[in-house]
């Protein structure tokens, strides 16, 4: 299904091909760990199902012949020498820690995919000028603790000791959960590579969404990973009879805010790249025959571009304040989270098109707008991500689901990436 374009005389003239059942059957495998009787996953960071993750993953890299080491926030690391061993490496990563009832693709299709690249190449007696590593998160999800990107964020080093406290359902801190895995949580720091020992870093990971599938093809080259605004919005009018009083005496905190939602949907849209949404409502005091005193409603507006999203709150603000200025009410904004966009590197979005190129690969660039671990990664070193087409866009579910050839095809993209920036 795969084939080489190349030249004509030379089909392997775009270098030699993963093995993609040997790919698809540890992915099966793992997909076995934390698994619930409908198909789905569970393994929270730090758990029992997490660790044996970790186990059969090591052994992987060990038969690849990768120097396997821990670090001190608990990501595993697989790293071939380069020719030379001073260069900096070239990491691909990814996570093996899932939602609850998540499904088996989400990270692991990354990670084995990094090791599939590394043992081929051994198989193919490639060697390359820059040592490769294959990362294994921890906790990328953060269903456990409510705080994601702990391993990425303890290797680009922008993690914080006083994250370390952040406790689970049963009062169990990060630092506790990482003790009991028979790591120093003190020595987290240690865990921050330099910039000058790392390349670039390298991500496989389902799409997650129904782009792809909607263009009918296989592959994403991701331009960059959205910014997350996520705002509390309360309008405040005034409460009153619903019957007694008439429309031109109100002060109805909700018809204010369905008039600002109204606006984020039409402002989001008019960029043609932003999404915007309103996933949280409450009105109070919540009665039937009670003209709403004050509206709480979340908004998350995510997009690649920095000065879009800028762009897109100073407009949705403005129009809202009109709206609330007009009908005599108040409107008060409530930041709950600004994590600027990750942009991907232009000279790796390059290597990945040149690389779809000479696989005969139509791909589709594409932002993301859901969050990885290249987002922590970027504050280290250049960064590029390859998107595989998820079944109906379905993922964090056990339903979640990509094809053998889509796999193949997107780790295939990856190998030959990885070869052109560490040769
Ligand atoms: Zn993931």
């Amino acid at each position: 299904m795969l084939s080489c374009r190349g030249s004509d005389n030379d089909p392997r003239s775009c270098g030699e091909m993963i093995n993609n059942d040997r790919l698809w059957n540890n992915l099966m495998t793992l997909g076995e760990i934390g698994k619930h009787p409908d198909g789905g996953i569970t393994r929270l960071a730090f758990t029992k199902e997490d660790r044996y993750a970790i186990s059969v993953v090591g052994a992987l890299m060990k038969e690849a012949g990768l120097a396997v080491r821990e670090d001190e926030v608990g990501n595993l690391i697989g790293r071939r020498e380069g020719e030379n061993p001073n260069a900096p490496a070239v990491l691909i990563g990814s996570h093996l820690d899932s939602v609850f009832n998540g499904g088996i693709f989400d990270g692991s299709l990354g990670v084995l995919a990094g090791i599939e690249v590394l043992q081929s190449m051994k198989e193919h007696g490639i060697s390359t000028k820059h040592p490769i590593e294959v990362c294994v998160f921890r906790d990328e999800e953060g269903c456990r603790f409510n705080f994601s990107l702990l391993g990425s964020r303890g290797m680009a080093g922008t993690l914080q000791s006083e994250n370390l406290g952040y406790k689970d359902n049963d009062g169990i801190s990060l630092a506790e959960a990482m003790s009991g895995c028979g790591m120093n949580p003190e020595g987290f720091s240690r865990a921050a590579r330099r910039s000058d020992d790392v390349l670039a870093y390298l991500e496989l990971h389902v799409e997650q969404g129904k782009v792809l599938e909607c263009a009918n093809l296989p592959i994403g080259i991701v331009t960059g990973i959205a910014s997350s605004l996520r705002l509390m919005v309360t309008v405040i009018g005034k409460a009153d009879h619903a019957g007694a009083t008439p429309m031109n005496l109100r002060f109805d905190a909700l018809t204010a805010a369905a008039l600002i939602i109204g606006v984020v949907e039409k402002e989001a849209r008019a960029t043609q790249s932003a999404v915007g949404t309103v996933g949280q409502i409450h009105a109070y005091p919540g009665g039937i025959n009670i003209i709403p005193e004050k509206v709480e409603f979340t908004v998350d507006l995510r997009d690649v571009s920095a000065e879009v999203g800028q762009q897109l709150e100073i407009k949705i603000l403005s129009q809202a304040k009109d709206i609330c200025d007009q009908r005599g009410l108040t409107l008060q904004v409530d930041i709950l989270q600004r994590v600027p966009p990750a942009p991907c590197s232009p000279e790796i979005i390059n290597i990945l098109a040149d690389s779809c190129r000479e696989l005969g690969i139509t791909e589709l660039q594409m932002p993301s707008g859901a969050g990885h671990d290249a987002m922590q990664m970027v504050n280290l070193c250049p960064i590029g991500m390859i998107f595989i087409r998820s079944q109906n866009g379905i993922s964090h579910h056990p339903a979640e689901w990509s094809t053998p050839e889509d796999c193949a095809m997107g780790a295939q993209v990856l190998y030959q990436a990885v070869l052109k920036l560490a040769k």
